[in-house]
């Protein structure tokens, strides 16, 4: 069961003020959730969060994470100096690119950021548009191959094909870079891997540490350069059906600290700092997309269209993602009408939900996608000339806050040439 983080009334009155369609962020939830995660981690005295800044690109949210101790993880020239803009420089910056122009790095290595290398030319190519080697540098493995946990303790199944995937440097590449940035100047350094996207194991992070931490002890011994931090990077996921497991961060810390302990600290690193870049795992479900029925179609299936679409919320219609819908003051009404809840694009993918079991719905009412709150506005796009919805947030106290106006037409043509 999941339930919405506001209620209809609370939904009535907010929608009274901002028309729907319009993504809603819960600031109790983030803030506790975040302190949940700095509490797993704490026995790790360098622990720091980088916010994955693409999930969700929003000033005000960013503040809030930046408030909880998070700087931010930026992969392009807009999130860096969205970052900025925010307050969030230095080395509370990870800049995690990959085919990264000339202009973004030298913008990243003026802000102090720490970079992280997504391949072994980028080291002289580096020196060539920045003119040094900064003294703090990350590399990105990729072990190529299957990445898999086997049949991890929650019976779930965790597969990905690093081996398919563009990021990082091979195992060689690696000691290879390592030894050319020493050369250059560099004096610390990290070591990045992501392996696998959207986990449900508490296993996933404690597996890719082991990973991580008998990397840094074998380039040790290979090179005499030591890790001065590891960084998992993202990768736990979120619940997103209301029968999937939930995570427990909790565990994971625990789990993760049993493989410093074990690895690092023979090789006497055992107290170098841990950073993660988790986006998902912070905000997909402290936000939703909340939406309105406004018609009903009865053809060769019953079709529910709604105020929003794809270009509000494009994981259904690119991945067919599963994302929760609560018809709002129908919580304990049967599920017993079987519906598509679909959008107003000239696309047949655009579809929130296909052959879902929901309450009857009537025009007018009201609904609560839920999850949206990483990879949700972000995603968004303006096809069929739809516009960009307001972003709010739900304060600590009560209040509602509006955080992003939604586009106008103006915002539309502001690009066009006439
Ligand atoms: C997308 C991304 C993340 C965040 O991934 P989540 O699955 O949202 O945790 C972290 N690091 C990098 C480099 C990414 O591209």
């Amino acid at each position: 069961m999941k339930t919405p983080f506001v209620n209809r009334e609370q939904l009535e009155a907010i929608a009274a003020v901002y028309p729907t369609p319009f993504h809603l962020y819960d600031e109790r939830g983030i803030r506790e959730n975040a302190r949940r995660l700095y509490r797993a981690f704490a026995w790790n005295p360098g622990f720091r969060e980088y916010f994955a800044v693409k999930a969700t690109p929003t000033p005000a949210i960013l503040k809030i994470l930046k408030e909880e101790g998070c700087g931010c993880d930026c992969s392009s020239l807009s999130e860096l100096l969205l970052s900025e803009r925010c307050g969030i420089t230095g080395e509370k910056i990870m800049f995690s690119s990959n085919n990264t122009p000339a202009e973004e790095f030298q913008t990243a290595h003026r802000l102090g950021a720490i970079l992280n290398l997504d391949d072994v030319t980028l080291v002289d190519y580096l020196k060539e548009c920045i003119g040094e080697v900064p003294e703090t540098v990350c590399c990105r493995y990729n072990p190529g191959g299957v990445f898999t946990l086997g049949q991890t303790r929650e019976g779930f199944q965790v597969m990905d094909s690093p081996g398919d995937a563009k990021f990082g440097m091979t195992r060689p590449q690696l000691t290879e870079a390592f030894r050319r940035l020493a050369q250059l100047g560099t004096k610390r350094f990290g070591l990045h891997a992501f392996l696998a996207s959207n986990t449900l194991s508490n296993d996933y992070f404690p597996a890719l540490a082991r990973i991580l931490c008998q990397l840094a002890v074998e380039i040790q011994e290979e090179t005499g350069l030591s890790a001065a931090f590891l960084n998992l990077s993202g990768g736990i996921g979120v619940p997103y059906r209301p029968e999937q497991p939930e995570n427990d961060i909790a565990v994971i810390g625990e789990g993760v600290r049993r493989a410093w302990q074990e690895i690092l600290a023979p090789a006497g690193l055992g107290d170098i700092p841990l950073y993660m870049e988790l986006g998902r795992y912070m905000l997909a479900p402290y936000g939703c997309l909340v939406t309105r029925a406004t018609h009903k179609k009865q053809i060769y299936k019953d079709y529910i269209g709604v105020d929003a679409c794809a270009c509000n919320l494009m994981r259904p219609a690119m991945y067919g993602a599963y994302h929760h819908i609560t018809v709002m003051g129908k919580e304990d009404a049967p599920c017993d009408h079987k519906y598509d809840v679909v959008g107003g694009l000239c696309e047949n993918n655009d579809k929130f939900a296909v052959d879902r079991m929901l309450p009857e719905i009537d025009i007018g009412d009201l609904l609560v996608i839920h999850d949206t709150g990483a990879h949700g506005f972000s995603m968004g796009y303006n096809y069929n000339g739809k516009l960009r919805s307001a972003e709010l947030l739900l304060r600590t106290d009560g209040t509602v806050e509006l955080i992003r106006r939604a586009e106008t037409m103006e915002d539309y043509f502001r690009t066009v040439v006439w």
